[in-house]
Formats: structure tokens, C-alpha cells, sequence
């Protein structure tokens, strides 16, 4: 089924013009965003699993459809990565960890979250990609959102055989301006090196080599699996498949929430 084919969904997922520019979340607090066109229905979702299984590239079908903002940590510290200002010292600390692949201390992605929580009250609804990661933090964000009167619509779980993961992740390339993700072989942009939408080169990320990405899936099971328990005891968990094309996963994606909130 292609999304399109899904026309009984057609009222809960229109199609805005794409003018999310994620300034608040990429540069803080200081950050302008693009105003966002009306929205008809807003949705606040959580995207969980491994590294690799796609939720980036889901986040960013998501975003396209609701018009909501794709809120990505991981995102935060490359943009921080890539900035000419220089990083602090929780930042330089958190940007070796991430070139590691392990997780930065819950204090450091606290406070970044807990400053950018205007965020959560986008008029567009956003989509959480990385974060929580850890027990710490979605108690945290838990607290939060209750303190802030926000509510939460769901939390899609992306399940992916181990094996597969890891050929994602060594075939994933990403633009380095735009940050569209291309995978060699199940997604490939026209010219391999070079990015179809802005003519951008397209890199491996440096925590995509093998042996970061051995560290990331330990770090994934004993640290962020334990979250699809803490979800399911609070009745928002949605598994979802994350096997076959994007628009396949997204077209699941699409039916899993529509039963879920018609239901
Ligand atoms: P991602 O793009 O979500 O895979 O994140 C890339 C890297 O950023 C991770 O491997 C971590 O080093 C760091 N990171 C991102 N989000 C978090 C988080 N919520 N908690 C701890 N570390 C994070």
C-alpha cells in the first residue's frame, strides 16, 4: 500500500508546504523558526529503536505529512559539530562521545531539551527522533510535558533484525549540508557522491563505522530497549515493522497511527 493509495487517511495527513526550518530546536532558545502554515490535525509522537532502523528517514516522511517539526538530538550535537562558534565544554565532552558512538551523560541532553521545550509546544506538534534514550530521560520528559500540559499522542517502536541494521548502517550516507539520508544500495541518490536535492556531498557520518556502530547497538539494548517496556505500561507503544522500502514502513507507520487514534 503506498501512501497515497491510503486515501481514508487523506484527513488526518494533509500534505503543508515544507517551511520548517528547526531553528529553535537546532540553535536554541535564540533560534527563529519559519512560521508554519495552518495545520488540521497536530500530533505529538515519540520515534523509537536501534540506530539504523530508519527513524530519521520516517521523522522526516512524518514531518512532510503532518507539518509537524522533527525534533532529533542527535541532529542538535551535529549541527554543534558543524558550527564556527566555539563548542563548550559539555559540548566538546558530548560531540567525542557521539564521534564514539556512546551516549552523552542524561545531564547534558537534559539541559539542551529542557531549554528548547518551547519546541514541544509547536503549533505543527513535533516528532521526538533520539531522544529519550535512557530510563533518566523519559521520566524527565514524562515530568515535563505533564508540567507543561502537553500531551502525548503515541510512541512508535521501529523493529529491525540485528543483522539488517547493521548493513543499514554501513551503506547510509548523509548530505552534509542539507542532511537528506541516502543508502547506497536501498536508496541511492543519482550520482552515489552527490546529493539529488541541493547538489550536496554525500559523507558516511563518523559514528557509522563499524566499530561505532558495534557501541551503539550495546549501548542501544542495555540503555533504550528498557523504554519500549516503560512505554507499553503507559499505553502509547505502537510496533511497528521497520522492514522494506521507506514508503512501505511509512504507509505501516500511517495505518498503525490512524488505528491507534481512531481507535
Ligand atoms: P542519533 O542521530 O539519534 O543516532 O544520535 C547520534 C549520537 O548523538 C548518539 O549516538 C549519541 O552519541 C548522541 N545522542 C543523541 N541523542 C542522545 C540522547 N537522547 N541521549 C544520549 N546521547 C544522545
Amino acid at each position: 500500500m503506498s501512501w497515497k493509495q491510503s486515501q481514508h487517511l487523506k484527513m488526518e495527513f494533509v500534505k503543508p508546504p515544507d517551511r520548517s526550518n528547526r531553528a529553535a530546536w537546532l540553535e536554541g532558545p535564540s533560534g527563529r523558526c519559519t512560521p508554519q502554515p495552518g495545520v488540521v490535525r497536530r500530533l505529538r509522537l515519540i520515534l523509537l529503536g536501534a540506530p539504523g532502523v530508519g527513524k530519521g528517514t520516517q521523522a522526516d516522511l512524518l514531518r512532510k505529512h503532518l507539518g509537524a517539526c522533527h525534533l532529533s538530538t542527535g541532529d542538535v550535537f551535529r549541527a554543534a559539530a558543524h558550527s564556527i562558534c566555539e563548542p563548550s565544554p559539555a559540548m566538546a565532552a558530548a560531540l567525542d562521545l557521539m564521534r564514539r558512538g556512546e551516549l552523552v551523560p542524561d545531564s547534558t541532553v537534559w539541559e539542551m531539551v529542557r531549554e528548547r521545550r518551547q519546541c514541544l509546544h509547536c503549533a505543527g506538534g513535533f516528532i521526538l527522533d533520539g531522544f529519550p534514550r535512557t530510563l533518566m530521560q523519559a521520566e524527565s520528559l514524562k515530568k515535563l510535558m505533564a508540567d507543561e500540559n502537553i500531551g502525548l499522542d503515541a510512541v512508535i517502536n521501529y523493529e529491525l533484525p540485528r543483522a539488517e541494521i547493521v548493513e543499514r548502517l554501513s551503506g547510509r550516507r548523509t548530505c552534509e549540508q542539507c542532511k537528506a539520508v541516502y543508502h547506497i544500495t536501498r536508496q541511492p541518490s543519482r550520482d552515489q557522491a552527490v546529493c539529488d536535492r541541493c547538489g550536496g556531498q554525500l559523507l558516511q557520518r563518523d559514528d557509522d563505522c563499524p566499530e561505532s556502530v558495534k557501541v551503539r547497538l550495546e549501548t542501544y539494548e542495555r540503555s533504550t530497549a528498557p523504554l519500549i517496556q516503560f512505554y507499553r505500561d503507559l499505553r502509547v507503544l505502537l510496533p511497528v515493522a521497520a522492514t522494506g522500502s521507506p514508503e512501505e514502513i511509512f504507509a505501516r507507520t500511517a495505518a498503525s497511527l490512524e488505528a491507534n487514534l481512531h481507535g
